[in-house]
């Protein structure tokens, strides 16, 4: 049986972090905060894979109180996600996700993006999807004060 969850995912871009999304570095004058590497689209593909499975989300897992998962790069995150599903006798089918970020261009970068996703999920680089859009100058996105990331996951599991 095949079941999807959702994820959604922001940090507030801020100066003196580097750029981290989809576990590739971006050269940019601001980068994500938070308390690990703060990607936002590994986090929201991480809450959709635990959204699928019925699990509580990424925060519960990797509480940002925890100093272990201080500056952690957020492969690891997928890394457990992946490892859920397992546990499980599951797979995943794929992943889609949308990149919401006025700047810098995301573009260029997809295709290490998908890379890197696949590999920390165990996956094929054709089960991942990867978009941006900008927020077309709108609100804190589009002031460049964020980036968020939603994201999609099927998962098939033997239930
Ligand atoms: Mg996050």
């Amino acid at each position: 049986m095949v079941h999807v969850g959702i994820g959604y995912d922001v940090h507030q871009l801020v100066a003196g972090r580097k750029l981290v999304l989809g576990g590739v570095e971006i050269p940019h004058p601001k980068g994500l905060d938070g308390h690990s590497d703060a990607d936002a689209l590994m986090h929201a593909i991480c809450d959709a894979i635990l959204g699928a499975l019925g699990e509580e989300d990424i925060g519960h897992f990797f509480p940002n109180t925890d100093p272990r998962w201080k500056g952690v790069p957020s492969r690891v995150f997928l890394a457990e996600a992946s490892r859920q599903v397992l546990q499980r006798s599951g797979r995943i089918v794929n992943v889609d996700a949308t990149v919401i970020a006025q700047a810098p261009k995301i573009y260029p970068h997809i295709a290490g993006m998908k890379k890197a996703i696949a590999d920390a999920l165990g996956l094929q680089e054709r089960q991942i999807g990867i978009k941006a859009t900008t927020n077309e100058l709108m609100g804190f996105i589009g002031r460049e004060e964020g980036i968020a990331a939603i994201a999609v996951a099927s998962v098939d599991l033997p239930f």
